[in-house]
């Protein structure tokens, strides 16, 4: 099994329960989703097609994650959509360097591989979570562009567990601009629903873009 690796970094966590942590995050190519607002979208659209996708075995990776990191820095495994991949051989190769996994996914797969979070981000423009992911769930992120999202999204989690958390994040563009509608939508919301807790993607703050 090789895996298209787009990027590799090591950073810290810029949003959810893992907020500010050092983690070193691997990006894999390919996403069917294609949403409108994707800030990656170099990980699928052919207009933003990246010069070149380094195919890496478990084992290339995991040695990466090892010279490229401290012991104790957690990986991060996303995308693109990186539940499309079989991630048991490269969670297996982690955890054998005493690496906790985790994992950004919006779900529309069967997950593979012992990972130690998953955090699921609904996306409302192309498919649903499979019930499976849901229930596996340690966050979720939902992403508001629109204050129709929240709704959506909520009603695409049927099956999550109690003690997992909801964040409402604000997109980013939208954030940016301090959309009114946007931000007092998920005001709102948190307000109604203690369950909820509103987010931001912190890390984003730290760029000048
Ligand atoms: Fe981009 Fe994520 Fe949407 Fe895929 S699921 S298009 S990577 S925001």
């Amino acid at each position: 099994m090789r895996y298209p690796v787009y990027e590799r970094f090591y950073t810290w966590q810029g949003e959810g329960v893992h907020l500010g942590r050092a983690a070193y995050f691997i990006r894999l190519y390919g996403c069917p989703q294609a949403c409108p607002w994707c800030d990656s979208a170099g990980t699928w659209h052919r207009d933003f097609r990246p010069e070149g996708v380094t195919l890496m075995s478990a084992e290339e990776l995991a040695q990466a994650v090892r010279a490229e990191s401290p012991d104790g820095a957690f990986v991060v495994v996303t995308g693109g959509e990186p539940i499309l991949f079989d991630l048991a051989p490269l969670v297996d190769a982690l955890h054998a360097l005493g690496r906790r996994v985790h994992i950004e996914t919006s779900g529309i797969a069967p997950l593979r591989g012992d990972l130690d979070w998953v955090t699921l981000s609904p996306k409302p423009f192309g498919q649903w979570p499979l019930p499976e992911v849901v229930a596996r769930a340690d966050e979720v992120k939902i992403i508001v562009h629109d204050p129709g999202d929240i709704r959506a999204g909520l009603e695409t989690l049927e099956g999550l567990r109690e003690d997992a958390v909801i964040w409402l994040h604000p997109e980013w563009s939208k954030a940016r601009e301090r959309d009114a509608g946007v931000l007092n939508a998920i005001t709102e919301a948190v307000k109604d629903d203690p369950r909820l807790r509103a987010g931001y993607q912190m890390h984003k703050l730290y760029r000048a873009d």
